[in-house]
């Protein structure tokens, strides 16, 4: 039997016990950044009541764990996620690491790697902020004209974190070249890009790069799972060329989806609301199949992949 599991809000769970993962979503996101007076801040009984029939409606259509991506600088708050996975049977897994340049707070310009690293890892193997919830992965973000130098600290202070604790590495990444640009600096600082996550790889329209990042072995997450915004077909094709050339184990979908926005009084986003995690079982996984993907496959890249994506090594 295999002994690997993810960190959830709730404490480890069994690979073997998790079906469909969604590896990137939000539940709680602040965007006016760290600065601005009530960033962060709401009601934690408020914003849970508003999640509530998302998750109930995940849950529904086979969702067993949600990987919340909103880390430090754009929202996180450790007692509203403790008190949303309260309410729901979906494994909730957090976030340690930090946001791009320009919402990092004061704190992260002035610490070394070394200090970064040594947070990171008191996250992920004792908890946040105090309590006993501790992070499952590392979430980070480079600037479109990135990265910058504090941007590369983080990639190294992410690579040393994540080879003491085996936690995986996702990274909000505007385009292709910065994906393969953060593939090298982690590299270098040593990092398996088996342990790391291309995040928002359906922002780059070219497929060979998708494909040189998958070959090197990082995960590629398309992640506009029912956004308005974002051409569903092309990123079934994108998928499709990765499965025809051999990489399905790379591949990871995500809605990128939710939130409550605790800047507005009813939380819910300007653009258009709160959007619901349900679209990828909805819509994408039968577009998938209508082009002749096997169940199998499906499984594979809803399931297999993101639970070794977040998978932890046995610590006994
Ligand atoms: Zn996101």
């Amino acid at each position: 039997m295999s002994s690997e599991w993810i960190q959830t809000l709730k404490g480890a769970v069994a690979i073997e016990a998790l079906g469909l993962i969604l590896p990137h979503e939000h539940l709680f996101t602040d965007l006016r950044g760290p600065t601005v007076p009530g960033y962060a801040q709401a009601e934690p009984a408020t914003v849970a009541r508003v999640l509530e029939p998302y998750l109930a409606a995940a849950q529904a259509v086979g969702v067993t764990a949600l990987v919340e991506c909103s880390t430090v600088g754009v929202g996180r708050n450790i007692s509203v996620l403790q008190h949303v996975a309260q309410l729901t049977p979906i494994h909730i897994v957090a976030p340690t690491g930090v946001y791009r340049q320009e919402f990092m707070p004061a704190s992260f310009r002035q610490a070394s790697a070394e200090q970064l690293t040594q947070a990171w890892v008191g996250e992920l193997s004792e908890g946040i902020d105090g309590t006993p919830a501790r992070a499952g992965f590392i979430k980070l973000s480079v600037s479109d004209d990135g990265p910058t130098p504090l941007e590369i600290r983080n990639l190294i202070a992410a690579t040393q974190a994540s080879q003491q604790t085996g936690a995986a590495i996702a990274s909000h990444t505007p385009s292709g070249a910065l994906a393969l640009r953060q593939m090298e600096i982690l590299e270098a600082a040593g990092l398996d890009l088996a342990r790391f996550i291309w995040a928002h790889a359906n922002l780059e329209p070219d497929a060979a790069m998708h494909l040189e990042a998958a070959r090197r072995g990082a995960y590629v997450e398309f992640d506009a799972v029912g956004a308005s915004w974002q051409p569903q077909t092309a990123m079934v094709d994108h998928v499709l060329a990765l499965i025809q050339a051999d990489q399905a184990d790379r591949v990871l979908l995500s809605h990128d989806a939710g939130w409550y926005d605790p800047s507005r009084p009813d939380g819910q986003p300007e653009a258009g609301g709160i959007r619901g995690y349900t679209a990828l079982v909805e819509d994408f996984l039968p577009a998938l199949r209508a082009r002749g993907v096997a169940a199998e496959l499906v499984r594979l890249i809803t399931e297999v992949n993101p639970a070794r994506a977040f998978a932890l090594p046995d610590q006994s």
